[in-house]
């Protein structure tokens, strides 16, 4: 009389669902993460070494309990069911285009045995494909969409905790897969976030108590640590959007309803790539496939300076490296780098976006893709492909100091003040080491707006 609780994205026992219906279906339950090769390989090191850490601090909180396997789900995950007599295997259900097919064929294999796959909750407030128009169709715009996801609504918190469930030692369990253990941190050159569910908890409080009041204001700059880097511990669902939303309720602030609608940002795309799967690797808006991109020997270069901040234009470099540094980079400058890569260098946008997915702790295919579907221009409800950010004025506005471009080159450490989005124009010339402008913006706005043409054209 057991059951199994697969943690997966959901690394968190506070407000947690799969935990009520794991304690309502057995006596006791046995807790099993899967190191899936064909997810940890795209992941990158700073992922798996964060997602190694948290894993570390769930199975602290479960005694010492976790039993780490490594395989293919479809395999493994029958197996340890079986060595514990499991009727049920309780899961938060995963939309993702990869995770879905895999616990489609998990819960084949299951059945074959008399075993059931139960899903409970989302890694969401409002499960994808949940928030629908009038006519049942999917939304293809993010206002309407957030309008209808606040309508829907979501549940409170689950009231769950380490002792909601009684674990099952997996050493006690009869043969299966043999336990590996949580694999060592990896070399990883950035600096990351610490991992788990109390760090994810004791970030979010201390943003409540003092940032979310300013976040309004100071989201949109870089220079300033005005949001709230809970990205990475949503991802890993060491806490559960819910929390948060139930948590900004309570906030009376302007700025509260601003964080609510990022967090609606994050549901909306998910909920985009659920309904269209092929959106990870592929143009949303398909006219855009008929955009003229750059190859060969000189978009590989500018690709590689791109990749290693090492354009010439002071606010790009600054976020490649921070990224590097990081393993995060601020929304404003991605937005900026990605407009950069695809608009200034001519580059698709997804060899942006796979290099984004290889270092950033938060990746998220969601997202990220469609994060850059949207710079892109081939998104839903996307930025107008012909506003095309210049790089200049946007370090000036949104860096209006420089302060963030001295933190992350320091090459150009000592140009003080705003200049330093511009150090062409300094009477002494480009600091040492710095390097000339890769491209002339006013010629690529002019190049991209003539490649245009031809998405027009598709039309
Ligand atoms: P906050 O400003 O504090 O926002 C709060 C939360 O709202 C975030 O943690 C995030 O969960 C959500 N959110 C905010 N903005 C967005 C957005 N535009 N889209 C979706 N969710 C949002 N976010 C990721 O989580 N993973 C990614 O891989 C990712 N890639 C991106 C790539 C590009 C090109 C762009 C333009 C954006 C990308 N974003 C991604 C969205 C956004 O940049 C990050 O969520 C944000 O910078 C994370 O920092 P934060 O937690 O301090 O954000």
């Amino acid at each position: 009389d057991a059951c199994v609780v697969w943690f997966r994205r959901d690394l968190r026992l506070s407000d947690q669902p799969t935990l009520l219906a794991a304690a309502d279906a057995a006596p006791r339950a046995l807790a099993l993460f899967v190191l899936d090769p064909r997810l940890l390989g795209p992941s990158g090191p700073a992922r798996r070494t964060f997602l190694y850490g948290c894993l570390r601090e769930l199975d602290a909180a479960l005694g010492g309990k976790l039993l780490v396997v490594r395989g293919d789900p479809a395999d493994v995950v029958p197996r340890i069911a079986k060595a514990v007599g499991a009727a049920t295997v309780h899961i938060a259900a995963d939309f993702g285009p990869y995770g879905r097919e895999r616990d489609e064929v998990v819960e084949k294999s299951l059945a074959a045995d008399g075993c059931e796959l139960v899903r409970s909750g989302s890694p969401y407030a409002v499960a994808p494909g949940r928030v629908t128009k009038g006519d049942g169709g999917p939304f293809k715009v993010f206002t309407p969409f957030r309008r209808a996801w606040a309508d829907h609504g979501w549940r409170a918190p689950a009231e769950t905790g380490p002792r909601t469930v009684e674990w099952i030692d997996p050493a006690d369990k009869d043969g299966g897969p043999r336990a590996v253990g949580i694999p060592d941190d990896e070399k990883v050159d950035a600096e990351l976030p610490e991992p788990g569910e109390a760090a994810a908890l004791r970030r979010w409080t201390e943003f409540l108590d003092g940032g979310v009041e300013d976040y309004g204001g100071t989201r949109d700059r870089p220079d300033k640590p005005g949001t709230s880097r809970m990205s990475v511990y949503l991802k890993y669902g060491c806490i559960h959007p819910r929390t948060i939303l139930a948590d900004l309720a309570r906030q009376r602030s302007a700025s509260a309803g601003t964080y609510r609608t990022e967090i609606a940002w994050r549901e909306f795309y998910a909920d985009v790539l659920h309904q269209r799967p092929d959106s990870a690797r592929k143009n949303y808006d398909r006219a855009f496939d008929a955009l003229p991109v750059a190859s060969g020997k000189g978009a590989e270069e500018r690709f590689a300076a791109w990749k290693e901040g090492r354009t010439g234009f002071p606010i790009v470099d600054a976020g490649m490296r921070q990224l590097r540094e990081q393993a995060w980079m601020h929304n404003r400058v991605r937005m900026i780098v990605a407009s950069f890569l695809v608009k200034d260098l001519h580059l698709p946008w997804w060899w942006g976006a796979r290099y984004f997915m290889q270092l950033l702790v938060d990746g998220d295919l969601a997202s990220n893709q469609h994060g850059w579907q949207w710079t892109a221009g081939s998104g839903t409800d996307a930025s107008p492909y012909f506003r095309i950010f210049n790089p200049i004025t946007q370090g000036e506005r949104f860096d209006p100091d420089g302060d963030y471009v001295r933190r992350f080159v320091p090459e150009l450490g000592g140009i003080p003040g705003k200049q330093v989005h511009q150090p062409w124009k300094l009477q002494d010339g480009i600091p040492d080491g710095y390097p000339e402008p890769i491209v002339d913006h006013k010629v690529e706005r002019e190049e991209a707006l003539a490649r245009y043409e031809r998405v027009k054209a598709a039309r």
